[in-house]
């Protein structure tokens, strides 16, 4: 049993003072009693349920930084970042993979992420043959969420093809496709590994886009799993929503929306383009529209319909995406800023009277553990113990509770100090537990990979 004491916690009902949170062996929360005179227990000043990242493709990590050279083309854009995400993963061993994927989390606990759904399409060796293990890479993943304590939610995806019109894969592409039946083996495959982890892992189902997969293997996707988690980009690039509607005569979320039975258990990613009726729509059906700012910012996207969206009782999350920086703080910051600068107007997606950050915050924390089908992102009896401790800076001399999320997401004076996942301890003081011994592996793959390119 561990036991955390927290001066104030974010309750499902709102701030309470003096709290004891009690965690099972199982890493569930037991109890959560407000009001408590003093405990024997571990403590925290400000205590938060953690955030799930909600999309990362975890090997691009180690590609951060590497593409802002500009290129020969008149306009650098996604696509020729694209090519140079596709050179990179051509030269990565499944030991790299492991050493990169262990870094990633790492980094995502020490943001304050307590989950994460990788989003895994790299399966194959180079060239496209198969490991003898069709579950090499998945495993590699596996191992590096144990190994940093993450909560995984694994979607495996669906990669079988190069463009709308159909082309077949070709370069780095490889060592993503299968076809559906191979796919399938691969899901089962990929479902007997997550069954060696802890019992908070989930496991989900990933077409990849609709540039990557048809409609008729779109139809039996959607349907592999039902009640799991389907995860699929969506409208990211103004490019491929010009092929899309050039083949099937509709926009791709509205294409999604009118073909599948987009519910709660679907995730959006991006989402970025939509008109008005896609965004009513989209909100309508309880799907979240998984959101990465960071990542939409670097690769010039494009602003999401963030005002329009949430006004309407949309559902959003947030992920790390390409993991150019691992930070939620600055996630939430970026989707608030893209919405200042669209609109010119300060404090847009909150409610009259509301903090920003809070409701940021409650968001992302509600959208993140639908994604992953997580029981989690609140500090409440029965769910899994996914726990941020939040060390206020100056603020805190103003004294109101909400003042401290404000604080760590737009001035960077609070920061993360302590993190739970499924009440596994694995970070103290800002940094990870083994932070060390996986930096260590992760830059001598670095240097690897540096002398394979
Ligand atoms: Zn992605």
């Amino acid at each position: 049993m561990t036991a955390i004491f927290a001066e104030k916690a974010l309750l499902p009902d709102g701030w309470a003072a003096n709290v004891l949170v009690e965690i099972g062996d199982g890493g569930r929360i037991e109890s959560v009693r407000p009001d408590i005179a003093v405990a024997d227990a571990e403590r925290a000043p400000v205590l938060l349920p953690a955030v799930s990242n909600l999309h990362s493709h975890t090997f691009q990590r180690a590609m951060a930084g590497l593409a802002e050279r500009r290129g020969p083309a008149e306009r650098d854009s996604f696509w020729t970042w694209r090519e140079t995400m596709y050179r990179f993963l051509d030269v990565l061993t499944p030991d790299d993979i492991e050493a990169i994927a262990a870094l990633a989390f790492a980094e995502m606990l020490e943001a304050g992420f307590g989950a994460v759904a990788e989003f895994h399409y790299l399966h194959h060796q180079p060239g496209g043959s198969p490991y003898d293990d069709l579950g090499e890479l998945a495993g590699r993943i596996a191992a590096a969420a144990q190994q940093s304590g993450i909560g995984l939610t694994l979607l495996p995806v669906a990669y079988n093809r190069g463009g709308v019109d159909g082309r077949p894969l070709a370069g780095g592409q490889l060592r993503f496709g299968n076809d559906l039946d191979r796919f399938v083996r691969l899901l089962e495959r990929s479902e007997t590994i997550a069954g060696s982890l802890p019992a908070d892992t989930n496991i989900g189902v990933a077409p990849h886009s609709l540039r990557a997969v048809s409609l008729a293997e779109m139809e039996r996707l959607a349907e592999l799993r039902p009640h799991k988690p389907v995860h699929i980009h969506a409208a990211e690039q103004e490019a491929e929503i010009a092929d899309v509607t050039a083949k099937f005569g509709a926009r791709p979320v509205e294409l999604l929306l009118q073909n599948f039975n987009v519910d709660l258990n679907w995730c959006l990613i991006h989402c970025t383009h939509m008109t008005q009726d896609e965004t009513a729509e989209l909100a309508a059906s309880g799907a979240v529209a998984g959101l990465c700012p960071v990542t939409e910012a670097n690769l010039g996207d494009g602003t999401f319909n963030g005002d329009s969206f949430v006004g309407m009782g949309g559902r959003f999350g947030v992920g790390s995406d390409s993991n150019i920086r691992i930070t939620l703080s600055e996630e939430l910051r970026q989707l608030e800023y893209s919405q200042r600068l669209r609109d010119r107007a300060r404090v847009v997606l909150a409610s009259s009277g509301q903090s920003v950050g809070r409701a940021l915050y409650e968001r992302a924390l509600a959208g993140g553990a639908r994604a992953l089908g997580r029981n989690s992102g609140a500090i409440a009896a029965g769910g899994w113990a996914d726990l941020a401790a939040l060390s206020p800076g100056e603020l805190a001399a103003f004294g109101a509770d909400d003042l401290a999320l404000d604080e760590w997401i737009f001035t960077g004076g609070a920061h993360v100090s302590d993190v739970w996942s499924a009440g596994r301890r694995v970070v103290r003081d800002g940094r990870h537990i083994d932070g060390e011994k996986i930096r260590a592996r992760y830059r001598k793959a670095l240097s690897d990979i540096a002398g394979r390119l």
